[in-house]
């Protein structure tokens, strides 16, 4: 007969790893040795450990699962753990304390922070790019000690407590009996050297704090909300490590006319009834400079006069968006005498004294539809 594992464990069948090494840390707290020394314990706890050595590994709970007991040669029982000696100690240490954390003395070098600029600029600017001066505040590599963060003429030294290991080893007892653990070496702070004298400039950081200038291309076609990244130019990091990076948070200002979708821009003219219906040219003011606009007889309200590629540079991308032009026609109020007879005279011409009205599902402009979209993110 098999070993029943999931049994011993009280586990289901379906039991997530989670669920393995929770129901095993409960048994082992109860049945371990050092709590409970009577034979018919240990022996219990050597079976709970084994069920757990099996169920914890992937591997072997597949092959366990399928028929195959890894421990049941030589007719089974707690004898044999798997061919060795003892229990399967790593999986008992990570179980329990996690894994171990990495060796050795840490650099004093460490990277630096980024940075975040806001830059404000204007539809003229993000349309075409621009180039800026912008002032930082932001630490250097120190100059006198070059980031080595020792006065000059001196090096950090060895530390005598942990004869530069940068940790210290301690014995601890717990349940499981005793524990070697390492932690950081009080004395060096886990450095493994020790400066004794720090350099006068940045009292031993190696770094020192200044106002500096970047001269930074920004691409054409950023809009607002967009974070540039410049690689390295954000602080230089504690002893003599390297420059975070610094990042650029672009903010659009509104412009008076254009409003900004995408790359397209929208405007709107007012242009009264006879304009419209007559026909007229405006001139509007592009980002290219004055454009005359040729509005055509019978321009009704609401129609859209599109200018292909005078909007927003594409992004990393060659070509532009568009610039429509969105006509509003005004209807004349306040009429004086020989305006109204005039009018008048015209509805009467066009037999339009009592016009029945032309009705028709409401129709919502595409500029409505787009600001709808927008709107939804
Ligand atoms: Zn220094
Ligand atoms: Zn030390």
């Amino acid at each position: 007969m098999a070993n029943d594992y999931y049994a011993t464990l009280g586990v289901r069948r379906d039991a997530s790893p989670d669920e393995v090494k929770k129901a095993y840390r409960r048994l082992a707290r109860e049945l371990h040795p050092d709590v409970n020394p009577d034979p018919e314990t240990q022996e219990k706890f050597k079976e709970v450990t084994q069920a757990y050595e099996v169920l914890s590994d992937p591997q072997k709970r597949e092959m366990y699962d399928m028929g195959a007991d890894p421990f049941a040669r030589g007719g089974g029982g707690a004898g044999g753990f798997g061919g060795g000696a003892g229990f399967p100690f790593s999986d008992i240490m990570d179980a329990f304390f996690g894994t171990s954390s990495a060796r050795g003395p840490r650099s004093r070098a460490r990277r630096g922070r980024n940075a975040t600029l806001r830059v404000e600029l204007d539809l003229q600017e993000t349309a075409f790019g621009t180039t800026r001066e912008l002032t930082i505040d932001t630490a250097v590599a120190c100059g006198t000690c070059h980031g080595e963060g020792a006065a000059p003429g001196t090096h950090p030294e060895t530390c005598a407590t942990c004869q530069g290991r940068g940790e210290v080893q301690q014995v601890q007892r717990s349940f499981l009996g005793q524990v070697m653990t390492a932690r950081p070496c009080p004395a060096c702070g886990g450095f493994g050297s020790v400066i004794r004298h720090p350099c006068p400039e940045c009292s031993g950081d190696g770094r020192v704090r200044t106002r500096r200038t970047v001269k930074v291309k920004i691409p054409a076609g950023v809009e607002n909300g967009i974070h540039i990244q410049l690689a390295g130019e954000g602080e230089v990091g504690p002893g003599g490590g390297p420059a975070g990076d610094l990042f650029l948070e672009i903010v659009e200002k509104p412009h008076p006319i254009f409003d900004r979708e995408g790359d397209d821009l929208h405007c709107t003219v007012e242009i009264p009834m006879t304009a419209a219906a007559l026909g007229t040219s405006v001139t509007l003011e592009t980002l290219d400079g004055p454009e005359e606009i040729d509005i055509r007889p019978g321009t009704q309200s609401g129609q859209v006069t599109t200018l292909h590629g005078r909007g927003v540079r594409h992004l990393n991308e060659s070509g532009r968006g568009d610039l429509k032009l969105h006509v509003t026609v005004e209807t004349p109020h306040r009429l004086d005498e020989e305006q109204e007879a005039l009018l008048r005279r015209l509805a009467e011409l066009r037999g339009e004294e009592r016009p029945p009205g032309k009705f028709s599902p409401a129709q919502r402009g595409v500029f409505s539809r787009l600001k709808d979209v927008f709107n939804q993110h």
